[in-house]
Parts: C-alpha cells; sequence; structure tokens
C-alpha cells in the first residue's frame, strides 16, 4: 500500500502538473487532484484506473469547442475555464473518502459509495459539455420552459444520452478491472440518478441572480458587463459546488441501494 501511495503522489503530480499547464486546472485545482489521485491509488490501481478515466473524459469533453461553450454561457455560468480546488473536491472528494475508507473497511460498499460518486461527477460532466453544444435550446428539467445556456437545470435531448453514457462507461471500466458486475451496474444506475438529481436540485433551489443593466439571469456576482448582480431566488449558499457535492451523495445512495 505504502509504494502505491508514493506512486500514487508521482503519477498524480504528473497528470496534475500536465493539467495545470494545459490551463485545466488552476493552482489550487491541481494540489486538490494530487491529494484525490494518490487517495485512489493507495486504495488499488483499479480505483486509480477509474478516476484517470472520468478525469481525461471530463478533461477533453470539456476543451473540445471550447471558445464556443464558453461564448454561450459566459454570461450564465460563474466558473468558467481552469477548475480550481473547490470543484475537483465537490466532484472527487466522496470518491476520496471512499477510497481511503476501503482500506479499513469491508471493501463492497466502499467501492459502491465511491464509484457512485464517481459515475455521477462523470454523468453530469459529459452531460453539461454535451448538452451545452446541443443546436436545440436547454429546457428547465421542472419545468420544460427554454432557458439560456450554461443554466442549471437546462437539460438537453443530447445532454441526457450523454449523462447515461457517461455512467454506464464507468460502471463497464469498473467490470474490466474485476469489480464486482453488481457494482458496476449501481455505478451506471447511480451515475445517471446523480446528473439527474444535479439538474434538479439546479433547477429548484440553487442561487439565482439576476442583471439590472442586461436584464438576464446568471449565476455570476459579477455579470459579463461588469455589474454587480442581485440574488432573486434559491437558496443563498447553494452554489455549483454544493449541487456537484449533493449530486455524488445521490448517486452513492442510489448506487448503495442497487446493489442491495
Ligand atoms: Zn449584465
Amino acid at each position: 500500500m505504502i509504494a502505491r501511495a508514493l506512486a500514487g503522489v508521482v503519477i498524480s503530480c504528473a497528470i496534475a502538473i500536465a493539467a495545470w499547464r494545459a490551463g485545466a486546472l488552476s493552482r489550487s485545482g491541481a494540489a486538490a487532484a494530487v491529494a484525490v489521485g494518490t487517495a485512489a491509488l493507495a486504495a488499488g490501481w483499479s480505483w486509480g484506473a477509474l478516476l484517470f478515466v472520468f478525469f481525461v473524459s471530463s478533461t477533453s469533453l470539456s476543451r473540445a469547442q471550447r471558445e464556443l461553450k464558453l461564448r454561450r454561457t459566459e454570461s450564465v455560468v460563474a466558473k468558467g475555464g481552469a477548475r480550481d480546488a473547490m470543484q475537483v473536491l465537490a466532484n472527487g472528494g466522496l470518491f476520496a473518502l471512499a477510497a481511503l475508507t476501503s482500506l479499513v473497511a469491508p471493501a463492497i460498499p466502499c467501492m459502491t459509495i465511491g464509484i457512485g460518486a464517481l459515475a455521477a461527477a462523470t454523468a453530469d460532466t459529459w452531460g453539461t459539455e454535451v448538452g451545452t453544444l446541443s443546436s436545440r435550446a436547454p429546457r428547465l428539467i421542472t419545468t420544460w420552459r427554454p432557458v439560456a445556456a450554461g443554466t442549471s437545470g437546462g437539460v438537453t435531448v443530447a445532454g441526457l444520452l450523454a449523462s447515461a453514457a457517461g455512467g454506464t462507461v464507468v460502471g463497464v471500466v469498473a467490470w474490466l478491472v474485476h469489480w464486482p458486475p453488481n457494482v458496476a451496474v449501481a455505478a451506471a444506475v447511480g451515475g445517471f440518478s446523480g446528473a439527474l438529481a444535479d439538474s434538479l436540485v439546479g433547477a429548484l433551489w440553487q442561487t439565482k441572480r439576476r442583471c439590472a443593466l442586461c436584464e438576464s439571469l446568471t449565476e455570476r456576482v459579477v455579470h459579463s458587463c461588469g455589474v454587480v448582480t442581485q440574488r432573486i431566488g434559491g437558496i443563498s449558499w447553494l452554489d455549483n459546488d454544493s449541487v456537484n457535492v449533493l449530486s455524488g451523495l445521490v448517486g452513492a445512495v442510489v448506487a448503495l441501494a442497487v446493489v442491495r
């Protein structure tokens, strides 16, 4: 285990530095990624492989057509570009905790919780990245009203299909690295459920703000035009990172239910 943890530090540093230099992670995001990667590899090579698949697929999808997506969402989303530590931990924190816990606790429940959370992060990221590229306007998951690209809770058919695919790919990789088949199935189901929960919570309770100058809805505290926006609804502390944490929890709980 010590040898794997040491290898984990080296491998995670190499990947995090490359991602930081490519602009995919901020400095703090790279540090958090090293912590998550080391925890995963300490738990086992299969944990590391799963994290690697999440990281590489999500980063590649984020970088595809990046200019177009930034242009479509910049007036709405609070954080674009390099992912910071809060974003990395919101997506990978529960997975890392489950990985470390598996060293001292029964493996199957830890694997199920970890992969459920990771599959939810994968499904959510794939859905967001593919959905933003969709030529159709997203619709709010609750009312089916068209909303601006980047709006939390907005979904497209392409995005939902991508979410289902993202969760399934994590499940297939789990099966390939010889995790139990029921855990692999739980990953696919938990992942898609977590992504749906992310959209639902985003639509219902996430902080909503409005720019008085542009008369547009946004998640940004300072709008792309430079004006400070006002909160007009949602729960004040419920930002995108907290919604991602909740989504991971839903993925883990649903995965546990599937395995039972
Ligand atoms: Zn504005």
